[in-house]
């Protein structure tokens, strides 16, 4: 821990407690999205698959980025990153979006979703530490910015290869 860094944070008016458990949440989702991505990026299949592919591949090492972003800030605050797979589902906000129907269509549908979460959640972390932790701040918008990247590069391929109502079709996105 930090305790200068940290002390900084709470004299600037934040619950550094309350923080770090937003920032585990945070970093849970971040773990769940790795491997929702990872083990996508494995099985899909279908037309999109091969354009996709390669975009889920890069968007897993990205959340993984994240992840290792977020325990680095979780220590130095003086917090112990969420130690176990388990505690990541009791902890995830956005959930986890079990590819069980492999199709390379559904799988980008599920990860938008994903990504439109996420956002929502930094965008919220970002308000709560604004003007106040800026080292946080500065950590959430860096990521942020990817999220919202990503969010981007899956429309994109959606209304490429899907068409323009493709975001109207069901996606299956139901298991939490
Ligand atoms: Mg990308
Ligand atoms: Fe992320
Ligand atoms: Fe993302």
């Amino acid at each position: 821990m930090g305790m200068k860094g940290k002390e900084m944070v709470e004299r600037a008016g934040i619950d550094v407690h309350a923080l770090i458990q937003l920032l585990n949440k945070a970093y849970s989702d971040e773990w769940l999205a790795y491997y929702q991505y990872w083990v996508g990026a494995k099985v899909a299949v279908g037309p999109l698959a091969p354009a996709l592919i390669p975009e889920l591949e890069e968007h897993a090492a990205e959340e993984l980025a994240h992840a290792q972003k977020l325990a680095s800030r979780i220590i130095q605050l003086g917090g112990t990153p969420v130690l176990s797979p388990e505690q990541w589902y009791r902890e995830t906000t956005c959930g986890y979006l079990t590819p069980s129907d492999p199709d390379a269509a559904k799988l980008l549908k599920q990860n938008l979703q994903g990504e439109r979460c996420a956002i929502e959640i930094y965008g919220k972390l970002l308000e709560l530490v604004k003007g106040k932790d800026m080292i946080t701040g500065n950590m959430i918008r860096k990521i942020m910015e990817e999220e919202v990247e990503h969010e981007q590069d899956l429309e994109d391929l959606g209304y490429n290869f899907l068409g323009d109502d493709f975001e109207k079709k069901s996606c299956g996105c139901s298991d939490k």
